[in-house]
């Protein structure tokens, strides 16, 4: 389970995070949407541990994620946005990294290895160094470091960035199918992507959580949330 309780941080003048509150259960796929800068990516890194909030309370699986961070992040699985790094490992010694700072080794750590390549399709790209991947492949090797240990809760931002329709497609069918026993939260600027497999969609707009419901009741009648998308997110949206 994924649990934030009014969560507030600042930049400087900025509330980014405004009073954010969430329960997201296992076998529930949230989509996490707003516009660029509505404070999406800032949410995720607090719920993962990366950014200590101002005010407020997450946790992951029951543990707090400020006081118990590692315990927290034992239960989770993070793509962060945009991911860099590790270029000089290929993709085997990247895993393989990641897996053993989770205390996943040797043949325990294979199976894993084994397990995300078949999951995420990435056979092809486990011996090339990351630097010379594009990025739908830097993506997936990402994604596959998220679920190697396959925890219970996933925070994925913008997990199918960068990727070709048809890798679009893998991941979402693969979120799909991970999903009866996962909680999982995804940020899209992909509308429809969202319709396509999330249960749930929160709408962010300058830090505030604007629409918290199902796709079906956020839909006009032809199941489409652009237009309650607009209207919530648009500049004359409220603001207090
Ligand atoms: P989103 O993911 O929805 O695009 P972000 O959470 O990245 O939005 O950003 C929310 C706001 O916080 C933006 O105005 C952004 O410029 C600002 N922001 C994010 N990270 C930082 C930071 N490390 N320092 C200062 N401002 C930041």
């Amino acid at each position: 389970m994924i649990k934030a309780i009014s969560l507030h941080k600042k930049f400087r003048n900025l509330l980014a995070v405004n009073n954010i509150s969430f329960t997201i259960e296992l076998g529930t796929v949230v989509g996490f949407l707003g516009p660029n800068g509505a404070g999406k990516s800032t949410t995720m890194r607090i719920l993962a541990g990366f950014y200590q909030a101002d005010s407020g309370k997450a946790s992951i699986c029951g543990y707090d994620v400020f006081k118990n961070r590692f315990d927290a992040q034992a239960f989770l699985g993070y793509l962060p946005e945009a991911p860099g790094g590790f270029q000089v490992l290929t993709v085997r010694e990247f895993l393989v990294y990641c897996g053993e700072s989770r205390g996943v080794w040797g043949h325990q750590l294979e199976v894993a290895i084994n397990r995300v390549t078949e999951l995420i399709d990435l056979g092809l790209a486990l011996d090339k160094k990351i630097a010379t991947l594009s990025k739908g492949w830097r993506q997936r090797a990402w994604l596959a470091q998220a679920i190697l240990h396959d925890p219970p809760a996933l925070i994925l931002d913008e997990p199918t960035d960068g990727l070709d329709p048809n890798q679009k497609e893998h991941i979402r069918t693969l979120i799909r199918s991970i999903c009866p026993k996962k909680a999982i939260i995804l940020s899209t600027h992909i509308l429809e992507e969202a319709e396509e497999i999330c249960d749930r969609a929160i709408i962010i707009n300058k830090g505030k959580i604007v629409a918290d419901d199902t796709p079906r009741n956020l839909g006009d009648a032809n199941g489409r949330i652009a237009q309650s998308f607009r209207s919530l997110t648009n500049e004359e949206a409220d603001r207090d």
